[in-house]
């Protein structure tokens, strides 16, 4: 069997846990059989940003963005746990907040629809992708423990030594107070990426916010992506034949659930973040929910939208099988697959990135999944089956198609 070729590398990411032996699964029986594999690899296993004091995570996000296309591994985000785990250096930022802030992107995340898994919303019946805004507001917030009576004030001080200055409240009690900021290079950046996603996806767009309360904050948003689209998208969205709408988030919710989905939902960094859980759930499973940070000079990193499966993993290290779902993770390598031969005009990368996608939907929708989804199955007798047999049924399937080639 000819393998298919590739000019170009794709920087690959490894990880940690489940997905790390996952990973290694799908390279060498669903990749390396078929491909010509090209990658530029880093190891962002915990123990490797450890040794390299994280300048690998680094070195892995300036690689994207010389690539313009990357597929990461799920990693973990240490905590005081995980430094005590792994004897560590120093709790370790997040390498997906590293790369976000090198690419400056936003994170697209859309389930994998099976047709006999039905969502618990009976009207969806399209996916809905939610774009979270990967930066500032609470995530980067400052707080404070009001331990009294006092005043808090808003205070900001620019370059030139002018002031602004508000009460923000005459505390007669004990309370909390909370600072969260965000910047307009952000927000521009955040509008494009979602304006280009919906090209690119033929989709509409959606946006929502709460302006009426947030006057200045959230209404500083709105006015931002009604002046990138203004000047920049209106025209091309037209061409498209697709829309663009600003809601307030209350409105927007309660038109996701009585739409039949078919979408992009833009939202800000704690309702992406929130909705995007909601959203998964509501269509089946974590397991089956694709990510992709896009950023606004257009280079694309794929992820699948869970973490590392801690639990699974130490049942494996004490030599049980495990039922893993996969498919995010496949779903991730397809993607970057499929957009590298599109940015290469490479029709038999991308073909074979998305006939091993329709290969994995048909099987899920025969029934042959991991133990995740077996109790979600409408019509259908599931049979449930680890994670090595799943993957080597895929192969079988795609050795089984491409045994011409
Ligand atoms: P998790 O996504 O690993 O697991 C959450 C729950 O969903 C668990 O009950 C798990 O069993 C289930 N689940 C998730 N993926 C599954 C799959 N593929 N198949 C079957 N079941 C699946 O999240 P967590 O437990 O909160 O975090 C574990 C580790 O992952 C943490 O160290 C965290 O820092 C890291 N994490 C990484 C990312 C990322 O790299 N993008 C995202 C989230 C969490």
């Amino acid at each position: 069997m000819k393998k298919i070729e590739m000019q170009n590398p794709i920087v690959e990411m490894d990880g940690d846990e489940m997905t790390r032996i996952i990973w290694k699964m799908i390279k060498d029986e669903l990749l390396l059989p078929f491909v010509d594999l090209k990658t530029e690899y880093y190891d962002l296993g915990l123990e490797e940003r450890d040794r390299t004091d994280d300048q690998v995570t680094i070195a892995a996000g300036n690689a994207i963005k010389k690539y313009g296309v990357g597929v990461k591994c799920a990693t973990i985000t240490p905590n005081e746990k995980r430094l005590e785990e792994y004897n560590l250096k120093k709790i370790w930022k997040s390498p997906n907040g590293t790369i976000r802030a090198i690419l400056d992107g936003t994170v697209f995340r859309a389930p994998i629809l099976i047709d006999c898994i039905k969502p618990v919303v009976k009207t969806w019946k399209k996916p809905i992708t939610i774009a979270r805004h990967a930066y500032g507001d609470v995530y980067r917030g400052t707080e404070f423990r009001v331990p009294g009576k006092g005043k808090a004030e808003l205070l900001f001080t620019g370059e030139d030594g002018s002031t602004f200055r508000e009460t923000i409240y005459d505390f007669e009690c004990p309370g909390v107070l909370q600072g969260t900021f965000n910047k307009d290079t952000s927000i521009v950046s955040f509008a494009h990426s979602c304006f280009q996603y919906a090209l690119t996806t033929k989709l509409d767009l959606w946006f929502s916010a709460k302006d009426t309360i947030s006057k200045k904050y959230d209404g500083t948003f709105k006015a931002i992506f009604e002046n990138v689209f203004a000047e920049q998208y209106r025209m091309k969205f037209e061409e498209a034949g697709i829309t663009y709408f600003y809601t307030l988030i209350d409105d927007a919710i309660a038109r996701v659930i009585r739409s039949e989905g078919g979408f992009i939902w833009a939202c800000k960094n704690y309702d992406g973040d929130v909705m995007s859980d909601m959203i998964s759930t509501a269509f089946g499973s974590l397991a089956m929910m694709t990510s992709v940070l896009v950023s606004p000079d257009g280079n694309f990193e794929y992820e699948a939208a869970h973490g590392t499966v801690t639990r699974h993993y130490y049942r494996y290290l004490k030599g049980e099988e495990t039922s893993t779902n996969p498919v995010a993770t496949i779903f991730a390598w397809t993607g970057a697959l499929a957009k590298r031969g599109e940015l290469d005009q490479n029709s038999a990368l991308s073909g074979f990135a998305k006939d091993m996608e329709k290969i994995i939907i048909s099987m899920v929708e025969e029934g042959i999944c991991t133990k995740d989804l077996a109790g979600l199955y409408e019509g259908v007798n599931p049979q449930s089956v680890s994670t090595i047999a799943f993957i080597q049924e895929i192969r079988k399937r795609i050795t089984k198609q491409y045994s011409g080639v």
